[in-house]
């Protein structure tokens, strides 16, 4: 370790160039660098060097899990409530931004791809990003200079520009940021013509829980409307029949006719099985992860073209490689596709970096960190001052292996419910082993013990030999709420907030 400062020395300008490269709902159980309860359900050799040449955050959390919030936070370093997008607000552009911060430093800042946050990107010398979600097939941009499609497949594109940027900016001199955001592996899971159908259905492990009964928790639990045996959608979301999935009406007739040759015969065999029930679920999830796991596919293999580019240019010594999603997903656990809760698969964001000289190979991080971390981590990286309204912490200590005293517990906050997904709005504290939640509509409560309980299947809020961690938590969300200057409510403000759409 003693040789890692004077390495940073003798870098003379000592500002790295940033390639933030950021998922959209990628779940850390679909990155084998994670290999996150041992599931096993797909290999991302790409992705997963940038672990095993950098760090890997193992205990790495969102503040609010959904994309608009999530993208927020990310360039704020703010909670929810002080960056303004709690849900789907208009992100104010005026408002301090990490990347305005790199951009007034001197840095060529760019973004291109799935942005979500409905105003025009601010700090940013280039972008161009999808109006609202985008899609994967032939994707649509916003550009300073109008709108414009792009034929291909989204990874693809979004790689291609963020390149594009990078090969410009390389013999500038100056540092650069580029953002690299795919629309993948969102909702409805449409993978490159390429890849789909590559993988054998039945080849994915169903985790424990896919047929969750929800006992043993809150009611709110019960009232989802995210599983995959009543709310996933045949048609829209799992191509049965092709024409009638989501992006059909934006494909090309080849695109059009790989998928037939992809789906139609298994949908064939699908229908003439008349599956029911349980057997039902078992098919859909399947053909779900199948999807899922191929736009991840193209994810990991645009990752190595990245990665490839800033080697061959020599870049890759002096230039911090980031991978993250907004946050987690759920793939089949409690039976659910999507996010929201604070419960861990969806709370988890993965995060990956690398940085040769600063960051030593194979760097493992347990510390809990959230994604009001990222702002600040790359205003250290590149020597700046982190403003005092950010309430993220720099992760460079926990990168470079320094002492520093560390955060021992996350505050979380969803305040988006119940809405189409039926998640009602909550929120909760979580430390290395206890997560306590509360759903203010209801006026209830949950607690997990992490160590016990890893699946969060029992809630033992009620449980006498649970008394007093129950008070140290729930004076821990207090204090959380105070120090992030969210108002601590009354029971009856809550509702009358619960109520709000
Ligand atoms: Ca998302």
């Amino acid at each position: 370790m003693a040789l890692l400062p004077s390495l940073a020395a003798a870098e003379p300008s000592g500002r790295p160039n940033i390639v933030f490269i950021f998922a959209d709902d990628h779940a850390l159980q679909a990155i084998s660098a994670y290999n996150f309860r041992g599931r096993s359900l797909n290999q991302t050799p790409n992705i997963d060097r940038i672990a095993k040449e950098g760090a890997i955050f193992r205990n790495n959390f969102c503040a609010n899990s959904i994309c608009s919030p999530s993208r927020a936070t990310v360039l704020t370093g703010k909670h929810s409530h002080l960056n303004g997008v709690t849900t789907w607000e208009k992100f104010d552009g005026s408002q301090f931004t990490f990347a305005k911060a790199l951009q007034a430093a001197g840095y060529r800042t760019g973004i291109f791809g799935k942005w979500h946050l409905t105003s025009e990107p601010t700090g940013f010398d280039e972008w161009m990003v999808h109006p609202g979600q985008g899609s994967y097939h032939n994707p649509d941009f916003i550009t300073p200079q109008g709108n414009r499609r792009i034929p291909g497949y989204a990874t693809d594109v979004t790689t291609d520009l963020s390149l594009d940027f990078i090969k410009r900016h390389k013999e500038e001199g100056q540092p650069f940021l580029v953002m690299c955001q795919y629309k993948a592996p969102h909702r409805t899971w449409q993978p490159p013509t390429g890849e789909a159908g590559r993988r054998a259905l039945g080849s994915f492990a169903e985790p424990p829980n896919l047929f969750d009964t929800y006992e043993g928790r809150s009611k709110p639990v019960a009232r989802h409307l995210m599983g995959i045996d009543r709310h996933m959608k045949l048609d829209y979301d799992l191509k049965v029949p092709v024409e009638k999935s989501n992006e059909w009406a934006r494909m090309t007739e080849i695109q059009h006719e790989a998928y037939h040759h992809f789906y139609d015969d298994e949908n064939r065999a699908f229908l003439e099985a008349n599956l029911t029930g349980k057997d039902l679920v078992r098919w859909k999830y399947q053909r779900y992860l199948r999807d899922y796991l191929s736009c991840v596919d193209s994810i990991d293999s645009n990752v190595g073209r990245i990665l490839a580019c800033l080697k061959e240019s020599g870049l890759d010594r002096n230039t911090l490689v980031v991978y993250s999603s907004d946050q987690g997903f759920y793939l089949g656990e409690h039976g659910w596709f999507d996010k929201r809760w604070m419960y861990e698969e969806s709370f988890r964001m993965p995060l990956l970096i690398r940085w040769p000289g600063h960051i030593e190979a194979g760097t493992e991080v347990g510390q809990l960190t959230q994604n009001i971390d990222f702002a600040p981590t790359f205003l250290a990286a590149a020597g700046l001052p982190v403003p005092p309204e950010v309430q993220g912490l720099s992760l460079m200590p926990l990168l470079t292996k320094q002492p520093v005293a560390w955060r021992d517990a996350l505050y979380y906050h969803y305040y988006d419910g119940p809405g189409e997904h039926g998640v009602a709005k909550h929120y909760g504290v979580r430390t290395d082993r206890y997560k306590l939640i509360r759903f203010y509509a209801d006026d209830a409560w949950e607690l997990y013990d992490l160590e016990k309980d890893p699946e969060e299947m029992h809630s033992v809020y009620d449980d006498p030999a649970y008394t007093t961690v129950r008070a140290e938590l729930t004076a821990k969300l207090d204090e959380l709420k105070k120090q992030y200057a969210n108002p601590i409510l009354t029971v009856a403000d809550e509702k009358k907030l619960s109520a709000k759409p």
